[in-house]
């Protein structure tokens, strides 16, 4: 049985994930709006990526008998000053979702939770990649510096990027 405070918390990282997907999707519309298809896509799978990141917490709030609570999402951003911004602004984002999952391994330590523990590895790890990736997009732009043909190089490349389902969900399947 799950214990009520980390039900709680689990509950709230689902809630974040989802709202972290949200965000994603609307960055995604904005680079659709200015004519960056590549980008649009590499967020549009960012979004879906989010939605896994949820489902995992979901399935597993349920597989150890706890009660699955959805919040509202809160409103997103829908207009960024340039590509660079949002793509500041979303390393900002993991950074924080970075400190929640943080926060809730401690919280799982301290109540001698296991099983949380080692679900929430693979989401430390997770959040590795997601920062590292974000990193790279934000020192090409700035690399660019604005220049035009950089960017639609850049776009291409992003176009190329392709979901896959995260793994703890696959092995599920
Ligand atoms: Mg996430």
């Amino acid at each position: 049985m799950l214990n009520e405070k980390i039900e709680k918390y689990l509950n709230k990282q689902i809630n974040a994930e989802m709202w972290s997907a949200y965000l994603y999707l609307s960055m995604s519309a904005y680079c659709q709006n200015n004519d960056l298809k590549g980008f649009a896509n590499w967020y549009f799978v960012q979004f879906k990526e989010e939605q896994d990141h949820a489902m995992i917490l979901f399935n597993y709030v349920n597989s150890r008998g706890g009660k699955v609570s959805l919040m509202p999402i809160a409103e997103v951003e829908t207009e960024w000053n340039s590509i660079l911004a949002a793509a500041e602004d979303t390393l900002c984002h993991e950074e924080k979702v970075t400190a929640m999952i943080n926060e809730l391994y401690s919280i799982a330590l301290e109540e001698k939770d296991f099983a949380t523990q080692s679900m929430l590895k693979w989401f430390i790890d997770e959040q590795v990649e997601e920062e590292e990736s974000v990193k790279e997009i934000i020192g090409k732009l700035k690399l660019l510096q604005g220049n035009g043909f950089g960017l639609y190089t850049l776009d291409n490349e992003l176009a190329a990027r392709v979901y896959t389902q995260a793994s703890p969900l696959a092995a599920k399947a």
